[in-house]
């Protein structure tokens, strides 16, 4: 049975479920440094009792949470900063500074949101937005060092799946929250104790050369974990690394070659099903695939309207 709702990852680093969709989905992390805390990842809105649970499990008050830190201002990822921040009065929300504007102002992130999933979706998976104080906001530069007690995590600007995304490294464990930036692992794609790994490029700023710069960056720090948000700790990011830079480059050439029309997409998401489930066939024969499939078709299709969104852009 994988453990999910809480699980401790040593260094302080506690992997806290997000229960956004289903089980599994997305998480965040709790970062506990002597008695202060750094809240990675916020969720939804219906994260938001999850994350007081833990805190309070772990003898911890709303008075320690120091640092709300989204890594991007994608809704399973910062949904619920207006929540939070309102349970946690001393805490400051640290996010990219093309994010900043967005949490303090929510409008245009739930247009954005009812155009892909539709408005009951939306509400549903997120409930209502609400609006950080600007006060509260500290728009994080590239290489902002934020510390806990005698603890540092450092901010990187990692463009690519987002231009409004960073990741943070934590030297004590050498490790790296990666939001979205390192691809998606889910524990159940777990195949024979490996995991299978994939890039999301959802809409509507994924970016593949810059994407593939920021693995580089990531790569250049030589980590030995990285903390992804879908989901949880992944070891030896070393050997998960050129999976991603191969999918990324084998999505997009193969995009490049269809035709522009209305059909693109849906083709596109049949191309990139059809590339990751022979891949993973190939590599474990006897995966479960009916399982595999179930667990990756909302985020392949993500990723094809993602591709179509980067095509046009390029064409125009
Ligand atoms: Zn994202």
């Amino acid at each position: 049975m994988i453990g999910y709702q809480q699980q401790y990852l040593g260094y302080g680093i506690h992997c806290i479920d997000a229960h956004y969709v289903r089980q599994g989905q997305a998480c965040c992390y709790l970062l506990v440094e002597d008695g202060g805390v750094a809240v990675i990842e916020t969720g939804t809105n219906h994260t938001v009792s999850a994350i007081s649970e833990a805190l309070a499990s772990l003898g911890l008050t709303a008075e320690a949470v120091r640092y709300v830190i989204p890594t991007h201002v994608h809704l399973d990822h910062a949904g619920g900063a207006g929540l939070l921040m309102q349970h946690y009065p001393d805490a400051q929300l640290v996010v990219h500074p093309r994010g900043a504007r967005h949490l303090a102002d929510p409008a245009k992130l739930i247009q954005g949101v009812v155009a892909v999933y539709g408005e009951s979706a939306y509400r549903e998976l997120y409930g209502e937005l609400l609006a950080v104080p600007e006060e509260r906001i500290t728009s994080a530069e590239d290489g902002l060092g934020l510390s806990l007690d005698r603890r540092t995590l450092e901010i990187r600007h990692t463009p690519g799946h987002a231009e409004h995304h960073f990741c943070l490294w934590d030297e004590a464990s050498n490790g790296w929250f990666t939001g979205d930036t390192f691809g998606l692992a889910y524990l159940t794609s777990a195949l024979g104790g490996d995991r299978f790994i994939m890039p999301t490029t959802t809409p509507v700023q994924f970016a593949p050369e810059r994407l593939l710069s920021s693995l580089d960056l990531l790569m250049s720090y030589q980590p030995q974990r990285v903390y992804l948000t879908h989901y949880g700790l992944l070891k030896a990011p070393e050997r998960y690394v050129m999976l991603l830079r191969e999918q990324i480059n084998a999505w997009c050439e193969m995009a490049l070659c269809l035709d522009a029309g209305p059909e693109r997409e849906s083709i596109i998401c049949q191309r990139i099903t059809d590339l990751t489930l022979a891949r993973i066939k190939a590599r474990w024969p006897d995966a479960d695939m009916a399982m595999v499939e179930e667990d990756l078709a909302m985020d392949l299709e993500l990723n094809a309207q993602g591709l179509e969104v980067w095509l046009q852009r390029q064409q125009q």
